[in-house]
């Protein structure tokens, strides 16, 4: 078997050395529970958590209070959704748009009225017509179409016809590509998955500008401060959203991930390689902008999924489908696509042997 070619990075990127190492280092020598011991090891663990959580707030321009730790965007999505839920009533009108991968759109559409947002000729947030809403679902950047959206500027916009409006950003995909920078932003919240920059599965981040403005949504320990009978006070900041054991030795791995990941180029050298030389297929036809940080196409006369099996057989993981984003797949009028995305550890060799491979099976 050739080497695999794992150009899928946007699904779920491969781990660094150093990821691998600092999970393996916690939980063979450095292993215990976090916030409940006393001992000089759970110290050491909470000392971890707090690394971890400072190199998180760093990235994305928060402080340490504001990040809670959930188990992926979905995960995050979700719970933000049930808080708000609670919060409106009786039910909250959501913004939504054509952007949104399932796991953002999805759970603020059950019990809510959704108004979908217009998109502009390119795709990208139309400024100029933002509805009125409670809730605004902002997808930075869309898994399909891999450009960075004007978060803040769509958030102002939002703010000029609802001053009280709750932003919601998905992050997901942005957080490989962009600088994401909450403040600038005004956000209410964001969340992303580790996974996507290196860091394990079952680590995500649900970031909450204001969280003594919020009452949770899960009831556990570690999150209550005193018990009083059946009353209770509350930890204090992200503290009181994180009941139960956090997923530890993924937490020991997402401040390697996250510093490796600051140290890569982007790969735009490998996407515009790529772009350019699909660009001269005939049968292939592009949907995504050459400045794009991922490359999305389909193929004239094939099923996404034979071509996808057809790169398969020869070593080379793409996605294809409708990548859990039905709705931009309706507005780009097909039902699905190929979509190639690269990591830290591609190179311009995996480039052209794909290139290679696509003009084969295409002759
Ligand atoms: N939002 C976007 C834009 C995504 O690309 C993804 C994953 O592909 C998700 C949300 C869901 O992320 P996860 O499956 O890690 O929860």
């Amino acid at each position: 078997m050739n080497k695999i070619i794992y150009l899928d990075a946007a699904a779920s990127a491969q781990k660094t050395r150093d990821v691998i190492e600092a999970e393996v280092q916690f939980l063979a020598h450095n292993y215990a529970n976090a916030g409940r011991g006393i001992c000089a090891r759970a110290a050491a663990v909470d000392n971890m958590v707090m690394d971890s959580r400072r190199a998180v707030a760093d990235m994305i321009g928060a402080a340490p209070h504001q990040v809670v730790f959930t188990s992926g965007t979905t995960d995050g999505m979700n719970r933000v959704a049930q808080m708000l839920r609670a919060r409106f009533s009786p039910r909250m009108r959501v913004a939504v748009s054509a952007l949104d991968h399932h796991s953002a759109r999805m759970p603020f559409s059950v019990d809510a009225d959704v108004v979908v947002m217009p998109l502009d000729k390119n795709y990208d947030y139309d400024l100029e017509n933002v509805p009125m809403a409670d809730v605004m679902v902002i997808t930075a950047m869309s898994n399909v179409l891999g450009r960075a959206q004007n978060v803040a500027g769509l958030i102002r916009a939002a703010r000029q016809k609802n001053p009280d409006v709750i932003t919601v950003v998905d992050a997901a995909q942005y957080i490989a590509h962009g600088v994401v920078d909450v403040m600038a932003w005004d956000c209410d919240f964001m969340c992303f998955s580790g996974h996507k920059i290196g860091a394990d599965t079952g680590i995500g981040v649900m970031y909450i500008k204001n969280p003594d403005d919020f009452y949770p949504d899960k009831f556990g320990g570690g999150m209550v401060a005193k018990i009083d009978g059946d009353a209770w006070r509350l930890e204090p900041a992200s503290a009181k959203f994180e009941a139960g054991t956090l997923p530890l030795t993924q937490i020991a791995g997402l401040r390697s991930a996250i510093s490796a990941w600051r140290r890569w180029n982007g790969g735009a050298d490998l996407i515009h390689y790529m772009y350019d030389a699909l660009a001269e297929m005939p049968r292939i036809k592009i949907l995504t902008a050459r400045d794009s940080v991922m490359l999305t196409f389909v193929v004239d006369g094939m099923h996404v999924l034979d071509f996808g099996a057809l790169m398969g057989a020869r070593g080379v993981c793409v996605r294809v489908g409708n990548m859990c984003a039905t709705w931009i797949h309706e507005a780009l009028g097909v039902p699905g696509s190929v979509r190639i995305s690269v990591g830290p550890w591609n190179t311009m060799d995996d480039a052209r042997a794909a290139v290679d491979i696509i003009r084969g099976i295409l002759k």
